[in-house]
C-alpha cells in the first residue's frame, strides 16, 4: 500500500511512521503544517528507520492546494491515517471556532480527496473522550459516547460520526475509528519522542520536564476523587503500541475490502493507573524522586476510565507490548536526549 500519514511530524504520528517503515513493506508519504511539531522529526526518523519520509508542508483546511500540491503530485494513494489536528483541550475551550475549523475542515477536505481520488481506507484518530463521566468501568466500544466536555472532544465525535456517514455510502470507501487512551512513552531506542511545543499539558511530559529543571513545580490535580489513592485513573498506553495499532488497523481494512463499512476500537491496556502510580513507577524506572504538590482538581477531568480492549485484541489481533515502565524509561532517555539539545530545540518556559 501507498499510506498517507497526516500529522507525520506529531507524537503519534511520527511514531506511526516509524513502525510502518520497520515493520511492514509499505510506501509512506507525510502532510504537516508543523504547526505543533518540528521538521527535525524527520531526521530521527531517519537515523532509527534508516529511510527519509517526503512531508508535504500544507494545511488540510485549503481544499485547493491539498489537491493541487498533494494529491495530483503524488499519484494513488491506498489508504489515509489521519492524526492532524489541534488536540489542546483547554485550548479548545477558548477558541473553538480555531478548533472547529481546523479539524473538521481538514477531515472533510481529505473525505472530498478521498471520494475525488479514489483513496478507499481511512484511519482516525479519536480518543476516549467521547465516553466522558461514564459509570461503568472499564468501558467497551459499546459504552454509550456523551456529550463531550470540550470543543476538542466534539471534533472528535463529530469526526467519527462524518466518517461513520461516509462510509454508509457504498462508495468503497471504508473507515476506523480508533479512540486513544493517555498515550505516552517514546520509542524504545530513546531517540525520538513527544515534543510539544510550549509548555505540556500532558501528565509524563510535564513529570520528565519538571524532573530536568524545564518546569518548576509538578501539581497533582486533586487527590480527594473516590479512588484508591484519591487520585484519578486513567489507562497510559505506549505510543508505539498505538502506533503499531494504525497500521493493524490499515491492512484490516484493505484486507476486508467491501465486508466492513466502519468501526470503532479501544487503544488502552485494560489497566488503570493513578496519578500517584505514575509518578512512582517514574521514581522507580528512574531512580530519580519527584518533589510533586497536591493541587486542585482541574475542570473538565473525569475521575477514572481506562479501556475493555479485547475488541482491537480480537479483531485487530492488537497486543499492547508495553508496560507503564517501559513508558517512563523511554520517555526519561527522550527528555535527556532533548536536555542535551537543549540551546537549539524546541522547548518549554
Ligand atoms: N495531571 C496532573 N498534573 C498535571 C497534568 C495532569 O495531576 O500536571 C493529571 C490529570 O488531572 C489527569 C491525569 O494526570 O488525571 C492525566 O492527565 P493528562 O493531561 O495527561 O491526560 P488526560 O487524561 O487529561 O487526557
Amino acid at each position: 500500500m501507498k499510506i498517507l500519514v497526516t500529522g507525520g511530524a506529531g507524537y503519534i504520528g511520527s511514531h506511526t511512521i516509524i513502525d510502518i517503515l520497520e515493520n511492514t513493506e509499505h510506501d509512506v508519504v507525510s502532510i504537516d503544517n508543523f504547526s505543533n511539531s518540528d521538521a527535525k522529526t524527520f531526521d530521527r526518523i531517519e537515523e532509527i528507520t534508516g529511510k527519509r519520509v517526503k512531508n508535504y508542508e500544507l494545511d488540510l483546511t485549503a481544499y485547493s492546494s491539498l489537491k493541487e500540491r498533494f494529491f495530483n503530485v503524488e499519484g494513488p494513494i491506498d489508504g489515509i491515517i489521519h492524526f492532524a489536528a489541534l488536540k489542546a483541550v483547554g485550548e479548545s475551550v477558548e477558541k473553538p471556532v480555531l478548533y472547529y475549523h481546523n479539524n473538521l475542515n481538514g477531515l472533510i477536505n481529505l473525505l472530498k480527496c478521498c471520494q475525488k481520488y479514489d483513496v478507499k481506507h481511512f484511519i482516525f484518530s479519536s480518543s476516549c473522550t467521547v465516553y466522558g463521566n461514564a459509570k461503568t468501568q472499564p468501558v467497551t466500544e459499546l459504552t454509550p459516547v456523551q456529550p463531550p466536555e470540550s470543543p476538542y472532544g466534539y471534533t472528535k465525535l463529530v469526526g467519527e460520526n462524518i466518517l461513520k456517514d461516509f462510509s454508509a455510502t457504498k462508495i468503497g470507501f471504508n473507515a476506523l475509528s480508533l479512540r486513544y487512551f493517555n498515550p505516552v512513552g517514546a520509542h524504545p531506542s530513546g531517540k525520538h519522542g513527544e515534543l510539544p511545543k510550549g509548555r505540556p499539558n500532558n501528565l509524563v511530559p510535564i513529570v520528565t520536564q519538571f524532573a530536568s529543571g524545564w518546569l518548576d513545580e509538578l501539581n497533582i490535580f486533586g487527590d480527594d476523587y473516590e479512588t484508591r489513592d484519591g487520585t484519578a485513573i486513567r489507562d497510559y498506553i505506549h505510543v508505539s503500541d498505538i502506533a503499531n495499532a494504525h497500521v493493524l488497523a490499515l491492512e484490516k481494512l484493505a484486507e476486508s475490502e467491501h465486508e466492513l463499512d466502519y468501526d470503532v476500537y479501544n487503544l488502552g491496556t485494560g489497566d488503570g493507573v493513578t496519578v500517584l502510580e505514575v509518578i512512582k513507577a517514574f521514581e522507580k524506572s528512574t531512580g530519580i524522586s519527584v518533589a510533586y504538590t497536591i493541587s486542585d482538581r482541574r475542570a473538565g477531568d473525569v475521575e477514572c476510565i481506562y479501556a475493555n480492549n479485547s475488541k482491537a485484541n480480537r479483531q485487530l489481533g492488537w497486543n499492547p507490548k508495553y508496560g507503564i515502565a517501559d513508558a517512563m524509561i523511554s520517555a526519561w532517555q527522550w527528555q535527556q536526549l532533548l536536555n542535551t539539545k537543549r540551546g537549539d530545540t524546541v522547548h518549554s518556559e
